[in-house]
């Protein structure tokens, strides 16, 4: 069976053909600069979403009678949405309307589901969302402490991103331990240019560190995560636009902002080579970790297994261990061969016989948005 999945943004459209079976990328591709000056003028851009999934089809040529569903990656869902759906003219006017909750990426999303639609008719359409795997969280978890009314006006409370990864990595982390993912207490790290942790009990989002929007919680390339809300106030009576404290949070904050590269090896290599700055930013990314595992430790009253995932989460064994520095009285060790031997599979990376393992598994949200609409299309 293949799923078609799309990733549209603002400007650009991802897209994978994937074999759900043998897990296998028939064919991806990625077009760019849409509704942008310069667009449709190449082979790698389009004018608009719509003429740009023409040209998605063109480029299937006859690998496009063999899909059998299409998997659209949607971030926001809101409350509406606790799982994957098939798309229809409701579920098009609910993703609508929560979209006032990711301006910038919800609307994009639901262009690239329009286009595809059009181009695509004769076969489901499913939309997976970042935020449905979160539902699942207590209400002490999602709630902020602010006036109950306003927060319900404005849909303000924790709702959670990277859902599909923390889903699809806690799955695989289950078959790696040989046991059922319903037994298990994991804490999930999603370390890449965006990043979170989640707490998992059995199969269950029970807290993650990202919230209204995906800026809360850890240290991520060009994003804050946690910061005191008071921090805000106090820079916007300096003066600061709302706009301009969008792009100070959003775009130059994180590692960029403490180390002046977004790019993690970019960064390590500054600290290897003494920069003070690059340092202390590396102390800041694992203190935050250290300091989610804790809480999640203590949210899921037991662990099995800790698990690292995405760009820096799978490729960077200096930083794993770094992240779990000083927490063997808590039974999270890491032993040094296995980390630092390089492999692009699922593995332990603990001790033999550590009361906690610890895991490296790789993400992939295209197979899982694939596997999704495959099991909901049958
Ligand atoms: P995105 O959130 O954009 O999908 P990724 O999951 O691809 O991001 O992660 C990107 C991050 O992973 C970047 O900070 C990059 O520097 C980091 N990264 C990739 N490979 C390595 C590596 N070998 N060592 C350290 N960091 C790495």
């Amino acid at each position: 069976m293949r799923v078609f999945v799309v990733n549209s943004g603002s400007s650009s459209i991802k897209y994978q053909l994937v074999d759900v079976v043998s897990e296998q990328v028939v064919l991806s591709g990625l077009l760019e600069r849409l509704g942008q000056p310069g667009g449709g003028a190449d082979q790698n851009s389009a004018v608009d979403h719509e003429s740009g999934m023409r040209l998605v089809l063109d480029r299937l040529g006859p690998e496009a009678a063999t899909i059998a569903a299409v998997g659209h990656r949607v971030v926001h869902g809101g409350e509406l949405f606790a799982a994957p759906v098939v798309i229809d003219d409701e579920v098009v006017a609910g993703i609508r309307a929560v979209s006032a909750l990711a301006p910038l990426h919800n609307p994009a999303n639901l262009a690239g589901i329009d286009a595809a639609r059009l181009a695509l008719p004769g076969v489901p359409h499913v939309a997976v969302f970042d935020t449905a795997f979160h539902q699942s969280m207590p209400a002490a978890a999602a709630t902020y402490a602010i006036d109950r009314a306003v927060a319900a006006e404005h849909g303000v409370r924790r709702y959670g991103f990277h859902g599909t990864s923390h889903q699809f990595v806690a799955s695989r982390a289950a078959a790696l331990l040989g046991r059922p993912l319903e037994s298990l207490k994991l804490i999930v790290l999603h370390l890449g240019n965006g990043s979170s942790a989640t707490a998992v009990d059995g199969g269950r989002s029970i807290d993650t560190s990202m919230g209204l929007t995906p800026l809360a919680g850890l240290v991520m390339g060009t994003r804050s995560g946690d910061l005191d809300p008071g921090a805000l106030l106090h820079l916007l009576r300096t003066g600061l636009s709302i706009d301009e404290l969008d792009a100070l949070l959003n775009s130059r904050s994180g590692l960029l902002g403490l180390a002046g590269s977004a790019d993690m090896r970019d960064v390590m290599a500054a600290a290897d080579a003494g920069d003070a700055d690059a340092a202390l930013a590396l102390h800041v990314w694992a203190h935050r970790i250290r300091h989610y595992v804790g809480a999640y430790l203590a949210q899921l009253g037991g662990l099995d297994a800790v698990v690292f995932t995405a760009g820096i989460g799978e490729n960077a064994p200096v930083l794993r261990a770094r992240a779990l520095d000083g927490l063997a009285h808590l039974g999270l060790a890491i032993d040094a061969d296995r980390n630092g031997s390089p492999s692009r599979e699922a593995r332990v990376i603990s001790p033999e016989g550590a009361p906690v393992a610890v895991l490296v598994v790789p993400t992939n949200e295209e197979l899982a948005i694939a596997q999704a609409a495959a099991a909901l299309v049958g």
